[in-house]
């Protein structure tokens, strides 16, 4: 392995905790400022494009987080307008919350974000209902799986009736 392979580390855990800020309503700059990520560095890491990361970037991140993650924006300077562009931008873009992962979770690939308890399941499907919140991808696979399954059921029905 080279040098610079070992300095790599996958980016996804970064990718989660930079989009978690984000929408509490730390703005890109202010998370630029506290990471010490260039805009160049950091913005690929924010939207996902980025598949790796420096570990040097990776754990400048995952400090950041544990600081940020339990701070409110408006308290550390933050002006309302930046911190709702923020939030805005990252609710568009169906980003999970803090509150979404545990620190066991973030860095597992496995993992999908929790914002329902049941993500991933009908039931998790029907939690977003219930609570209004838009359907995450999970629980909108599950959805589509359920509905293929009633379908294909409701033919086979119609066939043997
Ligand atoms: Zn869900």
């Amino acid at each position: 392995m080279t040098a610079a392979a070992e300095d790599t580390v996958p980016a996804l855990a970064t990718t989660r905790r930079l989009q978690a800020l984000a929408v509490m309503g730390w703005p890109t700059a202010r998370l630029s400022r506290e990471t010490g990520l260039v805009l160049y560095r950091l913005m690929p890491l924010l939207t996902g494009a980025a598949k790796t990361t420096r570990r040097e970037d990776a754990r400048a991140v995952a400090v950041v987080y544990v600081r940020l993650s339990t701070a409110s924006p408006g308290l550390c300077g933050v002006s309302h307008i930046a911190a709702r562009t923020a939030r805005e931008r990252a609710g568009a873009a169906g980003w999970a919350p803090p509150a979404a992962w545990d620190e066991d979770t973030i860095d597992d690939p496995s993992a999908i974000p929790q914002w329902t308890g049941h993500c991933g399941t009908v039931r998790g499907a029907g939690i977003h209902e219930r609570d209004g919140l838009p359907l995450c991808a999970p629980c909108a696979d599950a959805l589509y799986r359920r509905r293929l399954r009633d379908a294909a059921h409701a033919a086979r029905t119609t066939t043997h009736a």
